[in-house]
């Protein structure tokens, strides 16, 4: 009708939720978890801590590496009669009393209070066994450990739990540790339930109460107290077994250049994808340089001093099989560590006692509760009823196979490019997949012969 308006009628009822398009994204910065994670942060008040290492899948990985073995141009060796030799000596020359590794794997630093005695005891006897080093970690040196490993390296932390100069002196390698892959420049965490009566004895520290270690050693200003450090420790220990310093991949090709000059017989670093018993998870996840792209950093730093025989380099950080562990060496490392690997062929993530995972709100192979205290198959717990569960001598059976799959996985790869040493192995007898690992490492990409050449020297 002309002059006049017709006002819109507004609902008179609330609207039916069937009302609306279906309009349910997941996805982009705004994932489940990481809502989840608001909540939890929202409820709690702090942040998250836990076990184990990074759960990122982007980090570059060695499986971006392939090796190129023998052909015409290459001629391999024969797996029966040929030989292919593992042994690793650190400290020859420049100690009394080198370190001599059967095979270039050791067992990395892991506490008495992080694992439990039983793990201990079966790390220890499985190391013998393969001819390789088991370590203490942090809180000092167990007894049984010590009995049962042939060959022990004592690290010495910032905070000096458990230290005793008797110690240092059973010791067959002496770790001097700045900081660790997992949460570098931070300090450990061992949650009160694992602070029990012996732990809190060899820590001289008060039972049950959450413990932090100091994140610097306490009378280091800097990378001019090392030699002065290192000093310290050969005259206690009689100039008579080698001393490593280990750091967390950050910084490395500078770190491994000051740890060398500064006089340490090998250097140990450990990249980000490194796990650990408890560390705060956004530490976990954006701290430190994944291993791949740090190991030819460090072996750069020590050929550039011209110190690369006499200085081993030591790589740990998310080594999970031979093929990891031959790539790092072909990439310049003399040794890997594993932590994890071995921890898994303890039993970790076996799905036994599966009420106990979720009890614990988890479930085997996604399990990341080391920090609490209450592992379901008896490895990172001081809860004897838990202890129990592991049984040494099997759990030494199951981590020997595993060394010595892992072994013969190395040698394959050494044999396969016609090496006689696995420490042979060098970047020439890889190939890089993308153009990223190809960057990162120097190894020249695939399918290119050679028009991307290699741009760093191996
Ligand atoms: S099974 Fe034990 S060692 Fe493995 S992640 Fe769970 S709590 Fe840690």
């Amino acid at each position: 009708m002309e002059g006049s308006s017709v006002k819109a009628e507004r609902p008179t009822v609330e609207p039916a939720a069937s009302d609306f398009p279906r309009l349910r994204e997941f996805g982009g910065i705004w994932s489940p978890e990481a809502i989840e994670e608001i909540h939890e942060k929202a409820d709690l008040g702090r942040y998250q801590i836990r076990g184990q290492a990074t759960k990122r899948k982007d980090f570059p990985s060695f499986d971006d590496l392939v090796f190129v073995p023998s052909g015409l141009s290459r001629v391999a060796l024969e797996g029966y009669r040929e030989r292919c030799d593992t042994q690793v000596v650190i400290g020859e020359g420049r100690v009394k009393r080198p370190l001599v590794l059967e095979r270039p794997i050791m067992i990395a630093g892991m506490s008495f209070g992080a694992l439990s005695v039983n793990a201990k005891r079966a790390l220890g006897m499985a190391a013998t066994r393969c001819g390789i080093s088991t370590c203490t970690g942090e809180g000092g040196m167990h007894p049984e450990e010590r009995k049962y490993s042939s060959k022990l390296v004592y690290q010495y932390l910032p905070s000096r739990y458990g230290l005793t100069p008797y110690d240092l002196r059973k010791a067959d390698m002496i770790e001097i540790v700045v900081s660790q892959g997992a949460k570098p420049g931070t300090g450990g965490i061992l949650l009160g339930l694992k602070v029990s009566d012996e732990v809190a004895e060899m820590r001289t520290l008060p039972k049950g109460v959450d413990q932090r270690s100091p994140c610097r050693h306490p009378d280091w200003l800097g990378a001019d107290d090392l030699p002065v450090k290192l000093e310290q420790l050969r005259e206690a220990t009689d100039y008579a077994i080698p001393i490593s310093v280990k750091v967390g991949a950050s910084r490395t090709y500078d770190d491994v250049r000051l740890a060398a000059r500064g006089g340490v017989d090998a250097v140990v670093f450990d990249g980000a994808e490194a796990g650990t018993a408890a560390s705060p998870k956004i530490q976990l996840d954006h701290a430190g340089v994944p291993t791949v792209a740090a190991v030819g950093e460090a072996a750069e730093a020590l050929r550039d001093l011209g110190m690369k025989e006499e200085v081993k380099l030591i790589v740990g950080g998310g080594i999970k099989n031979g093929a990891d562990a031959a790539k790092c060496i072909a990439l310049g490392a003399d040794a890997v560590y594993i932590g994890s690997a071995v921890i898994i062929a303890l039993n970790c993530h076996r799905p036994l006692y599966v009420d106990d995972y979720a009890r614990l709100g988890t479930t085997p192979y996604e399990c990341c509760h080391c920090h609490t205290g209450l592992c379901p198959v008896g490895i990172t717990t001081q809860l004897p009823k838990l202890v129990a569960r592991l049984d040494p001598e099997e759990a030494a059976d199951r981590v020997t196979n595993f060394l010595n799959a892992m072994t013969m996985e190395i040698q394959l790869f050494a044999r396969s490019c016609g090496k006689k040493h696995v420490n042979d192995l060098d970047g020439n007898d890889l190939r890089a997949l993308t153009h990223d690992i190809s960057l990162m490492t120097g190894v020249p990409m695939v399918g290119l012969n050679g028009r991307v050449p290699a741009w760093r020297k191996f």
